[in-house]
């Protein structure tokens, strides 16, 4: 079984890893941060996790507000690092663990905690400003990360408390997995500061001592906190101490604090803790579930069907996507044209192309590709829908349509 053995706490604030990548650790301005973080580094090598869990924020790197998710779990087996402007930062690509995303998910779901899932999309500043301090990553990292992004960004923001629950909730989608993996959780933000508005550099240190005393003793006093008495005592950005309580609710009710420090640099009160807990064994466990979604029992055993799951999507990303674009003019009229070339964009699998050479439609399906987005490539191939319904029936549109109401002029 999967298990929390503590929590960290901490800023994430860019400067930070644009700080470290300059080497600028020991420069006296910068020294009293980078040391708060080594006995960090220190507990870490010691706890050897396997995984850990991010609760973080995207700062509009991956996510834009077209469609800006307010709980949103990465479920890719890797993660690559965001350009933000400036190009991608000398980090590694980071490993995730696809068959623990993909259970949290599912236990978070059924839970009603209804998440986004994302894949292929880069970490940012919210995950690899800490993370690069806290981890050694040459030439990789020691373990996988499972980032859970949470909306501070475009207000209505989740309250304090639901992010509670929320963690409280990944704590028994962890304690249920069966395989043995030591997890630490994550919250990244804060503390205060504000860096929009002609309250920009608002600071105040000592409502950031409450925060973190609070924290440990009393997290239902903040939980009942607003985001406006956020904002009032930390600064705007400050609210993102959310994210924290995300991974408060993921320890046990009670917890120690075994190393804290912060630090006010330039805008932003720089902090850092390690948190461990009272009891291992924690008060919020479940029974071991054998099934991490149990709104599918039983769907194996209904033929001809095909449950569009989270593992195949991850399966088949690149070729979804490949059917996926076929939204753009330009590359429906390349594949039209030439398919080999289209195929060269699209880093498909040798299995994969031999799949869409053939237009064998139930091998797609039956391979991971949603329905909804191979009916675009039927269209290419000027293919009606009823003609892919046929072929997967095994059948001809003759018959296919014989079974059917309608007459096939219809
Ligand atoms: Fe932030």
């Amino acid at each position: 079984m999967a298990t929390i053995i503590g929590g960290i706490g901490t800023s994430h604030v860019p400067t930070i890893g644009l700080a470290y990548d300059r080497k600028r650790q020991d420069d006296p301005a910068w020294a009293p941060l980078f040391e708060g973080y080594k006995p960090v580094a220190r507990w870490l090598a010691e706890k050897k996790p396997d995984v850990l869990v991010f609760f973080y924020n995207d700062h509009a790197n991956s996510f834009f507000f077209d469609c800006y998710p307010t709980f949103a779990i990465g479920v890719s087996p890797e993660f690559d690092m965001a350009d933000e402007g400036a190009g991608r930062r000398p980090l590694p690509n980071i490993a995730g663990n696809a068959r623990l995303a993909e259970h949290v998910a599912n236990r978070l779901v059924n839970e009603e905690f209804d998440m986004a899932t994302f894949q292929d999309r880069p970490l940012d500043h919210g995950c690899n400003s800490p993370l690069a301090l806290m981890w050694p990553h040459e030439p990789g990292w020691p373990g996988a990360i499972l980032p859970i992004a949470i909306n501070v960004l475009q207000h209505p923001l989740p309250t304090a408390a639901r992010c509670y629950k929320l963690g409280q909730a990944v704590r028994r989608a962890i304690e249920s997995f069966p395989e043995d993996l030591k997890v630490v959780v994550v919250g990244t933000g804060g503390l205060s500061h504000q860096i929009h508005g002609e309250r920009t550099g608002f600071n105040d240190t000592d409502w950031d001592e409450t925060f973190l005393s609070l924290f440990v003793d009393r997290p239902q006093e903040l939980n009942a906190l607003t985001h406006a008495d956020l904002i009032r005592r930390g600064g705007a950005e400050s609210a993102e101490v959310i994210m924290w309580m995300a991974m408060r609710g993921a320890l046990t009710d009670k917890i120690r604090c075994v190393h804290q420090n912060h630090y006010l640099a330039t805008t932003t009160n720089m902090a850092v803790a390690v948190y461990e807990q009272e009891e291992e064994g924690g008060t919020t466990a479940q029974p071991h579930l054998a099934q991490s979604n149990p709104q599918l029992r039983g769907v194996e055993d209904i033929p001809g069907t095909y449950a569009f799951d989270i593992a195949h999507s991850v399966k088949a990303l690149h070729l979804n996507r490949f059917f996926w674009r076929h939204r753009e003019p330009t590359f429906r009229a390349l594949v039209a044209a030439d398919l080999e070339a289209a195929f060269a964009q699209s880093r498909l699998t040798d299995e994969e192309r031999d799949l869409v050479r053939r237009k064998d439609w139930l091998g797609l399906v039956r391979y991971g590709v949603s329905f909804f987005v191979l009916e675009k490539f039927a269209r290419v191939q000027k293919m009606s829908n009823l003609q892919v319904y046929a072929s997967m029936r095994g059948e001809s549109l003759e018959d296919f349509l014989a079974t059917r109401r309608v007459p096939a002029s219809a």
